[in-house]
């Protein structure tokens, strides 16, 4: 490598993990984001300049449309996809890197033409053939289930982690043989076709609600993959990103499990979301509903002193930030000390809602994360939920046999009243009942939750 190919990639590097850094808050989220872009563009530049003397007619024909493909989808994708269906955006555009990396792998050993690879360039040839192909397909099927193009719940069958045991043992054989015996298109081809079969097998049996998780640990799949497939071509830009992607793929995915008070062995074999009988409402509970009216609502709310206004997925689906900042801003008006309590897993993904209220220029500032609104919930007036279900559900600290127990949750039922704005009775992403509907304190509100809050907006005005 020359010293300018050096500098330039460690530039790249710089600039990605400058870009990470900027990416931890929502300040500097979009200044992190070009930051990043930038490091990208800076590395792959370099890079085609490296191989231009190398391209043939028919490489370069190739590598343009590569380019064009990828910056028209990457763009219109992007621009076009509703924030409600970003983690289904982000299996697509992870797998397909985990496949590339495949194909760079196998590209290297096809080179060889059958000759056993040498252990420092085989070894993460093989690795990037496995694990870039569970991610790939892993990531389709994740696609799949978010996307409702497949069942959501988990698929299992008797003897199924045996039958998956095996395939990695076939697997694991394969590389053995690749790496001591022999590089021959066939066997890596297998190994190949192995690796899917194994992604597809490994994310069947995990439900749709577990889904955000297992596309963040095969970001961080892919992330290695790539890593291992810098490796096999020399380039230490792509080393240090995949790197990046790998631990900061495996630090979210942690992050994740903890937020739903879950193990990663939990998630990735537990088969949660299969549909469980009674589950989450104790047996016998008091099942009366308490509907409110706009009007009711209105009057509860702007004559409190304290209101906590807790959003969930349901708030994303109805694209209704704008108008809950223009309730806040009425209440404000009033005197109203108004809050937002943020769940770390509230909506699809780490975020969610801080994105969707910044959108609506709520301030950072009353943005309250769960561990420090929680013991704020007992001297509040009014809780205001607005569409969050699964991440408010006290089953989750009181009943032992929910599949949610032991999820931190915001202890809504800790303040004096508590209204609950969504569409009908119907369960959030985990499936199952929630006890804080039933509770004496809490009133319901039944509509798309944009009307809703338009409607309690208007009522507060006219007061
Ligand atoms: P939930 O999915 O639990 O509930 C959302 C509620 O919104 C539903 O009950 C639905 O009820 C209501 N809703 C949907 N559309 C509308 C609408 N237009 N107007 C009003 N209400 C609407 O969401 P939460 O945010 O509470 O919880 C997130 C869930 O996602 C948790 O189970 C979490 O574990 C899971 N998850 C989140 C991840 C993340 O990173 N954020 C990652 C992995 C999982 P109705 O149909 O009656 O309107």
């Amino acid at each position: 490598m020359t010293v300018a190919t050096a500098f330039v990639y460690l530039l790249a590097a710089v600039l990605f993990i400058l870009g990470l850094r900027f990416l931890s808050s929502p300040r500097g989220a979009r200044r992190g984001n070009w930051v990043a872009a930038a490091g990208m563009v800076l590395a792959v530049g370099w890079t085609v300049v490296l191989l231009w003397p190398h391209f043939t007619p028919a490489g370069a024909l190739i590598c343009a449309l590569g380019f064009a493909l990828g910056a028209v989808a990457g763009t219109v994708g992007a621009r076009t996809v509703k924030m409600t269906a970003m983690p289904q955006m982000v299996a697509m555009f992870n797998g397909v890197g985990g496949g590339a990396a495949a194909l760079v792998a196998v590209s290297e050993l096809l080179g060889l033409h059958g000759a056993r690879p040498a252990l420092q360039s085989g070894f993460p040839s093989v690795f990037a053939i496995v694990v870039g192909g569970v991610s790939f397909a892993g990531s389709g099927i994740a696609f799949a289930k978010l996307q409702e193009l497949m069942t959501g719940t988990p698929i299992t069958y008797p003897g199924q982690q045996a039958v998956n045991a095996l395939l990695a043992l076939i697997i694991l054989g394969l590389c053995v043989l690749v790496l001591g015996v022999t590089g021959a298109a066939p066997v890596f081809t297998a190994l190949l076709l192995l690796a899917l079969v194994f992604g597809v097998a490994f994310v069947l049996p995990i439900g749709g609600a577990d889904m955000p998780v297992v596309i963040s640990l095969l970001n961080a799949f892919t992330g290695l993959a790539v890593a291992a497939s810098g490796f096999v071509v020399g380039n230490f830009a792509l080393v240090v990103a995949g790197t990046l992607v790998g631990a900061s793929g495996t630090l979210l995915t942690k992050l994740m499990s903890d937020a739903m008070g879950r193990s990663l062995a939990n998630i990735l074999f537990g088969a949660f979301g299969r549909p469980q009988e009674g589950v989450g409402l104790a047996a016998g509970g008091d099942r009366t509903v308490r509907p409110g009216t706009a009007e009711d609502i209105a009057t509860m709310l702007a004559y409190s002193r304290r209101v906590i206004i807790v959003p969930g997925y349901g708030l994303a689906v109805a694209q209704a930030q704008h108008v809950v900042r223009e309730l806040a801003d009425q209440l404000e008006r009033r005197g109203v000390e108004v809050q937002y309590a943020i769940h770390p897993v509230a909506g699809r993904m780490p975020g969610h809602m801080n994105v969707l209220l910044a959108e609506a220029d709520v301030p950072y500032d009353l943005l309250k994360e769960m561990d420090e609104i929680n013991p704020e919930f007992s001297r509040t007036d009014v809780v205001l939920v607005i569409g969050a279900n699964d991440v408010t559900n006290p089953a989750a600290k009181n009943e032992p046999g929910s599949p949610i127990y032991g999820m931190p949750i915001l202890e809504v039922d800790q303040a004096q009243s508590v209204i609950v704005l969504k569409r009908s009775m119907a369960s959030g992403f985990a499936g199952i009942d929630n006890p804080l509907f039933y509770d004496p304190k809490t009133s319901m509100l039944f509509g798309d939750a944009k009307d809703s809050v338009s409607e309690v907006t208007a009522e507060v005005t006219s007061l």
